[in-house]
Parts: C-alpha cells; structure tokens; sequence
C-alpha cells in the first residue's frame, strides 16, 4: 500500500537531531540493568512541559496501556463505566475487560453531546468513571469546555479526558486538572510527536490518582530506551509544533476539497476527517480507494457510522493522491 490514511500516525518522522540524540544515550545506557521503575526524569519532563508536579504524571506504553491502568484502578465487576456514542472503542472495550458495565448513551444526530442524555445516564448508572474524548475519534468533533464543565457537574465519580489528538485542536482541559478536582487527561506520543512505534503515553491528574494507578502497574514497565526516547522528544517541542502546523493545514485543505465533492464530513479538530460519500457505499468507496493503494479506514460498519470512512492527513503528497482518487471515484 502506497499511501497508509488509516491510524492517524504523524505521516513523518520525528527531527534527525532527535533520532541522534537517543542513539547517543542508548549507547551508554546499561542494559542489564533494570530501569528507573518511577521513570523519574521522563516524569518531570513532561510535568515541565504542562506546568503541573511530576506526581500529577503517570506514564504507560501508549495512552491505550494508560487507559487501562487507569479502568483496572478504578473499574471492575459491581462497577459501570459511561461513555458516549460514537466514540473510541477502546474505553468501552477496556473497561468491559476489567469486569465493568458500560453504560453506553448516545451523541445527537450531528455526533454532538447531548447534555440531557449525559445527566440521564449520569443520574442512572451512577458511573465510577465517565470519558470524553476530545477532539473525538473516530469523529473528530472538539468537546466545547462548556460542555466538560456540565459533565463534570453531572458524573458523581471521575471524569476522564482522552487528549489522543488534543494538540491538533485548539483547547485543552489540561489547565483544569489539579489535586481537588476528579479530572484526568490522557495523551500520547504516537500522533503529534511522531513516535506511535515507541508506545508511550501519559496522564495528567491529581497526585492521589495517579498514586492510586501506580498500586496497579507492573515494577518496571516503562523500560529504559523509551523513557529516554520520551525525554528526548520533549527537547523538540518547536520541531512538533511546526509538524502540528503542516498537518492542521493540510486538514483544512482537505476539507476544503470535501466542499466540492458529494461527500459529507465532520469538521475536525485532529489529523483525521470522518467522511461520508453521498452517491456511493462507504465501503465501495473503500474498496476502490485500496485500487488507488489508498489506505482509509472502514468505519461503515460501526455502530452509527453508515457508509462513513475516516481518512487520517498526510503528507501532501499523499493527501493529493487521496483526493485524485476520491474524486475520480465520485465522479
Ligand atoms: N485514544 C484515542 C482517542 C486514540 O485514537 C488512540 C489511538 N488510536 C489512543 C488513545 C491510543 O493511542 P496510543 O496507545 O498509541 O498512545
């Protein structure tokens, strides 16, 4: 496959400088030694990076291993977890593997919260644990701070916060976490820091969560090379804003082209767009695409999603051979 759109991963890879400079630590490091098990430097590089104390971080191997450190905590059998639909599949996913119900409600028509439907299902599930995700995938749609502060009016337990795609958009709930308030955030380094292959990932919230989630993770999960790499990283901040930059550009690019084609789309806040052809099957439209060695994802079978397909922003290049292509097959 020539052109993959279908992981929202950065389609370029992080600074040389940066790839030099892990190389440089890696070759001195002691591999036969355990790691940091408090990854105590990589810790405070990224509370450097949020101004927030290093014992408000906790950081798994992707944001996914975060999640799950966070719904084994706090979820469980005789607990329920609320999401709402369409959203990542993960959190209801994880949290029916620890044991827990998922209290699923639905989004309005346009994918939009519905705020009586979060005091529904706030009111009657009595939720431990209650996710956003902001901007949304597979929708893309930003979560208004409004509406984060209306959840957490309504979710008598923990209120978390996927920021897989956070930098993308233009808000982040990252200011309101601080020790008194049931908030977390979660992020990740596989989208706007280029580094999906490295699988690293971390939260932000009080110091009692994330003391409480360490009771949970295995001793010395986070090896060595990747706390280094994720150290590193947080060295090149100008480098991934300037990445951030090309890619928000390219995505309004595209959706600019969506306005000519007969597709209808969801205006994003992160590195993908979710579409949906009007005169052809999503999954047709797939099909051809991959005649194209076009790779997109195939939401048309999700729950809610008819026909939808979810094109992640590449590089120019490949985001013209995508267009090329979609629209000599709506033609
Ligand atoms: N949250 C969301 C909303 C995502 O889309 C993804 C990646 N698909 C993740 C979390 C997981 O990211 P990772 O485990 O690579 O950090």
């Amino acid at each position: 496959m020539r052109v993959r759109l279908n992981t929202n991963e950065s389609p370029t890879p992080p600074p040389v400088a940066w790839q030099h400079a892990v190389a440089a630590e890696l070759s001195r490091l002691d591999w036969h030694r355990y790691p940091d098990r408090s990854a105590t430097s990589l810790r405070a590089a990224i509370a450097d990076l949020h101004h927030v104390d290093p014992a408000q971080v906790f950081a798994g191997n992707g944001s996914n291993e975060v999640l799950q450190t966070l719904l084994l905590t706090y979820a469980g059998p005789g607990r329920t977890v609320a999401t709402f639909e369409p959203t990542y599949q993960l959190h209801g996913h994880i949290a029916r593997l620890t044991g827990a119900t998922v209290a699923e409600g639905g989004r309005r028509e346009d994918f939009t919260l519905d705020l009586a439907e979060v005091q529904r299902v706030c009111g009657s599930a009595d939720p431990i644990i209650t996710f956003l995700c902001s901007p949304n995938n597979p929708t893309g749609l930003v979560e208004p701070e409004t509406n984060l502060g209306a959840v957490q009016d309504a979710a008598p337990g923990l209120v978390v916060v996927d920021e897989a795609y956070a930098q993308f958009s233009d808000w982040s709930a990252i200011g309101l976490v601080d020790d008194d308030t049931p908030l977390v955030v979660t992020r990740t380094f596989s989208k706007t820091w280029s580094m999906a292959g490295a699988r690293l990932g971390y939260l932000i919230g009080p110091s009692w969560v994330v003391a409480e989630m360490e009771k949970v993770t295995l001793p010395y999960h986070l090896d060595a090379a990747k706390q280094i790499a994720g150290r590193l990283a947080l060295g090149f901040v100008d480098d991934m804003e300037a990445r951030v930059g090309h890619i928000v550009a390219e995505r309004e690019r595209i959706q600019e082209a969506f306005g000519h084609l007969p597709v209808d789309f969801w205006r994003s806040g992160a590195n993908f767009v979710l579409f949906r052809p009007r005169t052809v099957a999503g999954a047709h439209v797939w099909k051809a695409l991959l005649d194209y060695s076009v790779l997109v994802r195939d939401c048309s079978g999700w729950p809610r999603l008819e026909n939808c397909l979810r094109v992640t922003v590449g590089t120019t290049e490949e985001n013209e051979v995508f267009l090329r292509a979609l629209e000599e097959i709506l033609s």
